[in-house]
């Protein structure tokens, strides 16, 4: 793997807690081996890796910024909130996300339960297994269908099946994007809206959301075009949100265009970050 073109800085990452594959050591050891200086990890719904990512981190001289990626419902889309410096020993916090967890399993099940209808049998007890009682989700159930050959690659297990629209869809429990800011808020993190591209209507959801707290927009998302960051940072900047960045690496190969340090995110984007943090820790 080359180093080449890639940042110091990456925000948005993903360990095995939730649909990641690599373990807390991994994770931290990849990045060390990419040059990465500040590390965002962002599980979906989760903060339990967190603090084995501390420790493996604090080893290896890497600023980790501890964060969760929180899904949440507009109608029949989704939009992604990123919430940084979340403290993984905050119960209440803790106690909100297990719920979100429960309904996780609880969709997972119904998509099986729907794909057993259908004649694909995916193994359930791998599915939950491979989730090791960390955040389950589509990517779990897709990989089934690729051990029993029922499709070729991730891609196309959602393309066929698990995406809107498609047979084994489940759709989520309600749960808004301007919950999940005023929740984030209310447990001193800084909200982030993720992959703003992923929303048809970027100046409507930020309408929402900045009255209700939100502090950033992902600007530098790996995925991305040199165009998009430009124009994702005219918006930051006219809003007085933080431009972050980062890469959504869920284990090497797991999704071309997503690994880990390929997001061209600025120096000035991690202090700009650990200032908004301090200023936010001194108002409460
Ligand atoms: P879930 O949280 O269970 O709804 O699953 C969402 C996860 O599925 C996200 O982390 C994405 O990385 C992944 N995902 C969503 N759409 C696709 C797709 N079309 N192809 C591959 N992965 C996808
Ligand atoms: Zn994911
Ligand atoms: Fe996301
Ligand atoms: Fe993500």
């Amino acid at each position: 793997m080359t180093v080449e073109n890639t940042s110091r800085i990456d925000l948005h990452t993903h360990t095995r807690a939730s649909d990641g594959l690599d373990t807390p050591a991994e994770l931290v050891a990849n990045a060390s081996r990419q040059g990465i200086s500040v590390l965002g990890v962002t599980d979906h719904d989760t903060v339990d890796a967190l603090a084995e990512v501390q420790r493996e981190a604090d080893a290896a001289g890497i600023a980790l910024v501890p964060g969760v990626e929180l899904s949440t419902t507009v109608g029949r889309g989704e939009v992604h909130i990123l919430g940084y410096f979340v403290d993984p020993r905050d119960d209440a916090l803790r106690d909100r996300l297990r719920e979100l967890a429960n309904q996780r399993i609880h969709r997972v099940e119904r998509m099986i339960e729907r794909l057993h209808e259908l004649g694909y049998h995916v193994d359930r007890d791998a599915i939950m297994a491979e989730a090791e009682e960390g955040s389950v989700g589509r990517p779990h159930v897709a990989r089934a269908l690729i051990d029993i050959g029922a499709v070729a690659d991730v891609g196309e297990a959602f393309d066929r099946f698990l995406k809107s629209g498609r047979p084994a869809y489940i759709p989520r429990d309600p749960f808004s994007p301007e919950d999940a800011v005023r929740l984030l808020v209310a447990h001193a993190a800084v909200p982030v809206l993720a992959h703003p591209y992923s929303t048809k209507d970027i100046d409507g959801t930020l309408d929402r959301l900045v009255p209700v707290g939100l502090r950033g927009l992902e600007t530098y998302y790996a995925e991305y075009t040199p165009e998009q960051h430009a124009a994702l940072r005219r918006i930051a900047d006219g809003r007085e949100l933080l431009p972050t960045g980062g890469s959504d690496y869920h284990g090497a190969g797991f999704r071309e265009g997503r690994e880990l340090g390929s997001a061209p995110v600025p120096d000035e984007v991690a202090e700009r970050l650990f200032d908004l943090h301090r200023s936010l820790g001194r108002r409460t």
